[in-house]
């Protein structure tokens, strides 16, 4: 994480005035995956320099959350680290629905549900394109495979 250059942004203005990136992504990931969407689709709009700038700075969010020790286990093999999660064509995201980066378990978990597979520390630019309730249980399988107190800890 040392290498990880740091953009700290502080909100201006709206219901997390004066707070961190870190400090909303770990008390609201949900806003945080709205503005990351919104930023491609506003870019060429107002405020380009303060865009620039949470930009960077979430930016510098994702790589941290990519380079965040994982702290759960792949069910299927219990001898990797969790990588991704599924979102079945079928039913709702479901936190056992996981697995780590080898083929085998990736084919397994997939012939249990079919459906496709993301990438967890991705999950930020996923949700915003979920239903609520979706978007909520994927944040939960964050939660529960990365250490997110250690990102508040900077906060
Ligand atoms: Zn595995």
């Amino acid at each position: 994480m040392e290498s990880i250059e740091e953009h700290p942004y502080f909100f201006q203005s709206g219901r997390y005035e004066g707070m961190s990136l870190e400090w909303v992504f770990v008390k609201n990931p949900l806003y945080i995956s709205r503005i990351y969407r919104n930023q491609f689709i506003h870019k060429r709009n107002y405020l380009k320099r303060v865009e620039n700038r949470l930009e960077l700075a979430i930016d510098t969010l994702q790589k941290k959350l990519r380079a965040m020790d994982v702290v759960k286990m792949c069910p299927i093999c219990k001898e990797h680290k969790v990588h991704y999660f599924l979102l079945p064509d079928r039913g709702q995201v479901n936190s056992s629905l996981i697995s780590c980066e080898k083929e085998e378990c990736k084919k397994e978990l997939k012939s249990f549900r079919p459906g496709e597979l993301y990438t967890i520390s991705d999950f930020l630019l996923i949700i915003p394109y979920m239903e609520k309730r979706e978007a909520k249980s994927v944040i939960s399988i964050f939660k529960k495979s990365h250490p997110i107190q250690l990102l508040a800890s900077l906060v």
